[in-house]
Formats: structure tokens, C-alpha cells, sequence
């Protein structure tokens, strides 16, 4: 039997340091749900103390995790952080506290002003008292690649010695070449006294576009926990992309002497689901789950996998969940059949609840012949933006072509369910529709981004639109809408944007 990898994923807290990926509670549940039937080890829900927001995130997460999987909480080296996490973690059956704090030269002077004696303190504190809450107890070492080794040594035996479970040595700027970083993993397992009784666990960034060799490289030296996101998702150029690590060692595990427990048909859906909730789209060549992933465009190609598969392909699309849904519903898919699809998808609604859904699927079937998985997951969000939102949209309409003058006439509704209408112009018919919403919404912001993609095929395909605004205060906000129109798709992902905004501004201030 090879060694067992765990999978750490940190999407909804690293992940979420993206830019513009910022998520509110229900939607790092649903993914939560999504990574909990991968069968991933660990889920780093949130960092608690940052905002009551990330707290009852790592709560609720907690909360639906069960015996599943191990729920996990950032912190600094820092007594309130350590109890903050712990009230967060009470809700979860295996909580982890993840403790730690910078051991690279810069860290240590530039940033923390500590001496790697003081350091080593902090560390031995932080250790201790987290496990006065917890019995599994993360240590990390940040910047661990640009750390003097002798000292990285120091720190992690101590870490281990005030009872951690878990070390994690962390590439955090990316900065390695593989076999260097394999090497301190390697001179760590020599030196580190009681070493052989914890979980090394690597953490590794895309900086150099080696994020995964780092980790698989980290593997070879006796790493056993790898922490990477979907989608590769994370600060700058991202974490370690979770679909890689994972196929690559699939692939290749006898070489590496290792296996996983990830459920990898579900790692196509899982990156869709994270693509649509934060708005950051995959890149058609990424690895594993791009869109062309598995497209073959030269003759020679196509021939070759026509007739045997392997000759171009090392990964069957089924096994990852590429072989795309077979299953379609129609206008005539009664209550059962929607609620059937939806649970295989994940998602599980109340009566009353799922009545909702389901006019909503009816509608989305009056205006689409087919309807796939994705308008499915479509549907599902867009009515979670509805019901959190402080203003809706209730009509807009725009005239124009050549050569009149765009205009958009809107009505949006305040949470009290007063109507608002003006009639604005502008550029175009999206440009006249978004002077409207600001007329009535009067929040200050900058359009910094402006994406529209199909859904689904055809031209009938559902369109979602996201953008990006930037408000004063520099945070970057993603709003998303979906509709068969794209005038109205474009107007709900800007008031998506708005109302993220004002409720962020709200959470905030009080
Ligand atoms: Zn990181």
C-alpha cells in the first residue's frame, strides 16, 4: 500500500484572497458541500478573527463537516486569535487550530521585529495554547523557502515538541526551485527530533508556475499533506491547483509511493462550481479542468484518439468529470426529476423552498429547449443573490440601434420594497442601463472589469455576466447575473456588485 496524501484545501481562505474573490457564508457552504463529497482531509474554512464573517463561516462549515472531514482555522501566533478560533471551531467534530507565524529573514525583522529566540517563544506559546482548545494543531512556518535552514530546524523541533500534530513548511512567495524545496523537506525529516510522529504538510504558491512540482517534489522527500485551492485559486498567481496534485499522483503513484482519497470524477464539477461562485474564470488550456483540456483541434490528433485513446490523451475525461452531464431537462421534467438532478448536483432544498426553484427552472425551460446542469447551478445562485440582495431589480428596458441615442428606463427596489424608476442614456445599451442603477443607488465605484460568457450551447444559451467595481476604499467587489438576456444578466451583475458592496460597507462600519 502506498502513503496516504491528505488533501488540505484552502480555497475558501487562502483561495479567497484572490482578488475579487471574496465569497459570503452561503457560498463557501456550497462549496464546502462540494469539497466534503470529494472526500477532501481538511477544509481550511476561514482565518476567524479577521471578520465575524469568516468566523460563522468556519462555524457553519463545522457544522456540516460531521466526522467527514477535519475543519480547520487560521490564526497568527497571537492568544486572542488562537481563542477566537477555538469559539469558531466548537461547532466542528475534528477542529484544527492552525497556528504560526514568518521565519524568513525579512518576516522575522522587517515585519514581526522579533529575534529568532523571541520567535521561537511565540511559537512554543502559540502551540500550547491552542492545544488547551484542540487536540490537532497546525504549525506553520511562513516564508519557510527563504528561511535560514538551521533556524527553520530550531523552530519546527520546538513547534513539535509543544505538541503540534501538523508542520507546515510554506513556499509562500513561490519562490523555489523544486529540488531545493524537496531538499529542506528532506533535511527537516534528518534533523527535526520527534519529526517521525507528525504530518508534514507543504504549502506552496504559483509564483514561478511550480506550485505543483514543489508540492509533488515535497511528496518525494516525505511530505504527507499537500495545501492547494480549485482552480489554483489564490493570492497573486495562486496556490497549488488541487485537480493537479491530485491527477498527478493518481498517475503517477507508485513512482511517488502514494495515493489519495479524492473522489477525482467530481473534479470537473468542483471547478465549474468554484469558477461561477467567484467570477474568476479558468484559463481553456489550464491543466486538468480548462474547457480544452481534452480537445483535440489537429487532424493527426484527432485521428489517433479516434482510434485508440492513449496515443494523445493520458487521462480519460470520465475520470475527472469531463465526459460532460448526458442528463437534460425539459419544459416537461416534472418535480421529481429537477429535485432528483438537484440533489446528484448537490443541492438540497425545503418544499417551500424548492417550489421557488423549480417556477424558476420552468421559466429558464419556456425559453431554452434544453436544460443543462450548468443553468441548473445558473438558477441556484442567481436566486441566492436575489434573496440577500439589498436592492433588486425589478424592470429594465433599453432602446437602440442605429442611429438612436441608448437608453435604458430601470426600476430597482429598496429593501423596504419601495420603487425606484429612472431613464438614463449612455454609450451603448449597458452604459445607459448602468447610469440608471447608479442614479438611484448613489454608491461611488469604478467599472474595472466587464466579462459576458454562454453558459451552456447554442444561442438560446443562458449569459452570465461578471464585473468587478472598485470602491473608494480600493476593495475590489465581483457581482454576477445570469439571464437569456444579456441586457438584464449585465444590470443584475452590477447591482450584484452594488449590493456587495454596501453590505461589506454595512458589515464594517458596525
Ligand atoms: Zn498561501
Amino acid at each position: 500500500m502506498t502513503r496516504k496524501i491528505a488533501i488540505f484545501d484552502t480555497t475558501l481562505r487562502d483561495g479567497e484572497q484572490s482578488p475579487g474573490a471574496s465569497m459570503n457564508t452561503e457560498e463557501k457552504l456550497i462549496i464546502a458541500r462540494q469539497l466534503i463529497r470529494m472526500n477532501v482531509d481538511v477544509i481550511e474554512a476561514g482565518f476567524p478573527i479577521s471578520s465575524p464573517g469568516d468566523f460563522k463561516s468556519v462555524a457553519e462549515i463545522g457544522r456540516i463537516a460531521g466526522d467527514r472531514c477535519t475543519v480547520c482555522g487560521l490564526t497568527r501566533a497571537v492568544d486572542k486569535d488562537i481563542e477566537v478560533a477555538a469559539e469558531a471551531l466548537k461547532t466542528a467534530k475534528r477542529p484544527r487550530i492552525h497556528t504560526g507565524l514568518g521565519v524568513s529573514p525579512s518576516h522575522l525583522h522587517d515585519k514581526l521585529h522579533l529575534t529568532e529566540d523571541e520567535a521561537i517563544e511565540r511559537a512554543i506559546r502559540a502551540v500550547k495554547l491552542a492545544r488547551n482548545f484542540v487536540d490537532d494543531v497546525e504549525f506553520y512556518a511562513e516564508d519557510a523557502g527563504r528561511a535560514d535552514q538551521d533556524f527553520l530546524v530550531r523552530i519546527i523541533e520546538a513547534a513539535v515538541k509543544a505538541g503540534a500534530t501538523v508542520v507546515n513548511i510554506p513556499d509562500t512567495t513561490g519562490y523555489n526551485l523544486p529540488w531545493h524545496f524537496g531538499q529542506r523537506i528532506r533535511d527537516l525529516r534528518e534533523r527535526v527530533d520527534g519529526i517521525e510522529d507528525v504530518t508534514i504538510s507543504v504549502h506552496t504558491h504559483n509564483d514561478l508556475g511550480m506550485a505543483t512540482a514543489l508540492a509533488l517534489e515535497s511528496v518525494r522527500n516525505g511530505a504527507t499533506q499537500i495545501e492547494c485551492t480549485i482552480n489554483g485559486l489564490g493570492e497573486r498567481a495562486g496556490n497549488t491547483s488541487l485537480e493537479e496534485v491530485v491527477m498527478a499522483i493518481r498517475m503517477h503513484g507508485r513512482e511517488l509511493d502514494a495515493h489519495t482519497d479524492i473522489v477525482t470524477q467530481e473534479l470537473c464539477h468542483a471547478s465549474k462550481l468554484v469558477s461561477s461562485i467567484t467570477g474568476i474564470n479558468v484559463q481553456p488550456n489550464k491543466a486538468i479542468v480548462g474547457a480544452n483540456a481534452f480537445a483535440h483541434s489537429s487532424g493527426i490528433h484527432q485521428d489517433g484518439v479516434l482510434k485508440a485513446r492513449d496515443t494523445y490523451e493520458i487521462i480519460d475525461p470520465a475520470d475527472v468529470g469531463a465526459a460532460g452531464s448526458q442528463i437534460i431537462l425539459s419544459a416537461r421534467s416534472g418535480h421529481a426529476a429537477l429535485r432528483h438532478r438537484m440533489s446528484e448536483l448537490g443541492y438540497t432544498f425545503a418544499d417551500d423552498e424548492f417550489e421557488s426553484i423549480y417556477q424558476a427552472f420552468l421559466e429558464v425551460a419556456d425559453k431554452k429547449k434544453e436544460v443543462y446542469d450548468e443553468d441548473l447551478e445558473s438558477i441556484v445562485h442567481e436566486r441566492e443573490r436575489v434573496s440577500k440582495a439589498i436592492w433588486t431589480l425589478d424592470a429594465v428596458q433599453v432602446s437602440c440601434g442605429f442611429p438612436l441615442t441608448p437608453t435604458a428606463t430601470l426600476t430597482l427596489v429598496d429593501e423596504s420594497g419601495e420603487k425606484h424608476t429612472v431613464a438614463a442614456y449612455g454609450t451603448g445599451p449597458v452604459d445607459a442601463a448602468y447610469k440608471a442603477v447608479d442614479e438611484i443607488v448613489k454608491v461611488e465605484n469604478d467599472l474595472s472589469e466587464f466579462a459576458i460568457k454562454a453558459i451552456t450551447r447554442g444561442i438560446d444559451a443562458m449569459g452570465e455576466v461578471t464585473v468587478r467595481v472598485t470602491a473608494a476604499s480600493g476593495e475590489v467587489y465581483t457581482g454576477r447575473g445570469s439571464d437569456n438576456d444579456i441586457i438584464v444578466s449585465s444590470t443584475k451583475a452590477y447591482v450584484n456588485a452594488l449590493n456587495r458592496l454596501i453590505s461589506d460597507q454595512r458589515e464594517h462600519a458596525a
